[in-house]
């Protein structure tokens, strides 16, 4: 009988080895599809995902977010989104669509989701060995030698590696080129002068992440030029947490994919007004509340410690009265209150790593080496992620799934 090993039972795992007992049920084939998983049961990162909830797909799945958006585009063209939705329904999922396109089982529980999955492989007889460990991966003529930390090895016909974002690159040949991991879709260091005294405040704003420092400007004069757009990397709205390291929040989150040391985080604090807009908001604050100290004129408009950091950054006392020809910098540093990025924050919060093995030597419909037939490696081990929203999770059941089908087309007679 032909053997399929499949390293890691996480998502990818697991929907590689559902996929596969379904495609040789189809073709009739006998197989022994085993998951060596190195933890004491599969699934654990499953059961963390979207705060214990699973957002595990996304209605508005869109190749063109992704990193390597190109292998993902042939991938989703292989297997498109909604196949991936309905297979889960197939396995007696119900899911419901909230903001944003975010996709969740109905339950809410990220257990649901794990269920459905170990339901049906335990049901096709997939093997599960958990605290199983591989340590390499050697291509031995048409098969595999795969070696376990205990010492232990087994040979298979097929290999699905998806043993997710942390450092794999041993478990390969060095054929294999591999991207050093990066954990992203985490909070953000920056300085912290600027936020002394805001940590766990947050604030609904628009954040503009720019690739170098955007202003020369006075500021002491407080006003600054227009930031040049060239270097705008990406921007994002939503909530931001400001922490006592830096900043946290899902717009932080999507941000940090593209960040690195040096940039500039740039926070509209009101995206609803425009500078102009704003700058005669103030003159009129001025004229109704002219007695007020700076702070106590925001007010209303930002949470005080919020509005003290604001006039600091331009060197406005916050209780001293703000003078007319000064509302337009306040505007400015309103819409745009900067902190410079010192690099990822607690990468404990992380969700996914950048990085892995590139996508040159795969194919994107069967996620098959082009060097080895019958070695395929799929979801985050990949060098590939994508923003919050779902789709990293989607990636990893469709890139299992695709190996799992393409694994037992190989290993049917
Ligand atoms: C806190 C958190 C929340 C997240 N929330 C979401 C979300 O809501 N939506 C979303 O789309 N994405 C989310 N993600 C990202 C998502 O979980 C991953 O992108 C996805 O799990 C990747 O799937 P994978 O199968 O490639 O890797 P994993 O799910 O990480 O699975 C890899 C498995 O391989 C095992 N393994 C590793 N090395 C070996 C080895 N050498 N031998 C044997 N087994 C091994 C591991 O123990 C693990 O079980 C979140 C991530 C985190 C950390």
């Amino acid at each position: 009988m032909k053997t399929l090993a499949i390293i890691g039972g996480g998502a990818a795992g697991l929907a590689a080895a559902v996929e596969a007992a379904r495609e040789s049920r189809r073709r009739s084939a006998r197989m022994e599809i085993t998951v060596y998983e190195a933890s004491d049961r599969v699934g654990k990162s499953i059961l963390a995902t979207g705060n214990g909830r699973c957002n595990l797909s996304n209605s508005a799945i869109d190749a063109a977010v992704y990193r390597n958006a190109e292998f993902v585009r042939e991938a989703y063209r292989a297997l498109p989104p909604e196949k991936v939705r309905s297979s889960f329904a197939d396995l007696g999922l119900v899911m419901r669509e909230e903001a944003e396109g975010r996709i969740y089982p109905l339950t809410n529980k990220a257990t649901s989701v794990l269920d459905v999955l170990r339901f049906a492989i335990r049901e096709s007889g997939v093997r599960e060995s958990c605290g199983t460990e591989v340590v390499a991966v050697t291509p031995v003529e048409e098969r595999f030698l795969v070696c376990f930390a205990d010492g232990g090895t087994v040979f298979a016909d097929a290999v699905i590696l998806a043993c997710g974002g942390g450092p794999a690159q041993s478990l390969l040949p060095p054929a294999y080129p591999y991207a050093g991991v990066l954990p992203v879709l985490g909070p953000l260091k920056t300085d912290v002068a600027p936020i002394k005294g805001l940590n766990n405040i947050r604030v609904r704003c628009e954040v503009s992440l720019y690739g170098r420092p955007c202003e020369s400007g006075d500021k002491a004069a407080g006003r600054r030029k227009a930031l040049p757009s060239p270097s705008l990397k990406a921007c994002e709205a939503g909530e931001v947490l400001f922490r006592d390291y830096g900043v946290s929040g899902i717009a932080i989150f999507d941000l940090s994919r593209f960040a690195e040391a040096g940039d500039v985080l740039s926070l509209d604090l009101v995206p609803e007004t425009s500078e102009d807009a704003l700058a005669a908001d103030l003159s009129l604050r001025v004229e109704r509340f002219g007695s007020r100290g700076a702070v106590e004129l925001l007010s209303g408009m930002l949470l005080a410690p919020v509005a003290r950091a604001v006039c600091a950054s331009i060197g406005m006392r916050a209780d001293d009265p703000v003078a007319r020809g000064r509302t337009a910098d306040l505007a400015c540093a309103v819409k745009s209150f900067r902190l410079e990025v010192r690099g990822a924050g607690d990468v404990r919060q992380c969700q996914v790593s950048r990085g892995g093995f590139e996508v040159a030597p795969f194919s994107p419909d069967t996620m098959e080496s082009r060097l080895h037939a019958g070695l395929y490696v799929v979801g985050e081990a990949l060098d590939i992620d994508a923003p919050c929203g779902g789709y990293n999770l989607h990636w990893a059941w469709t890139s299992g799934a695709l190996a799992g089908r393409a694994a037992a087309g190989r290993c049917a007679p």
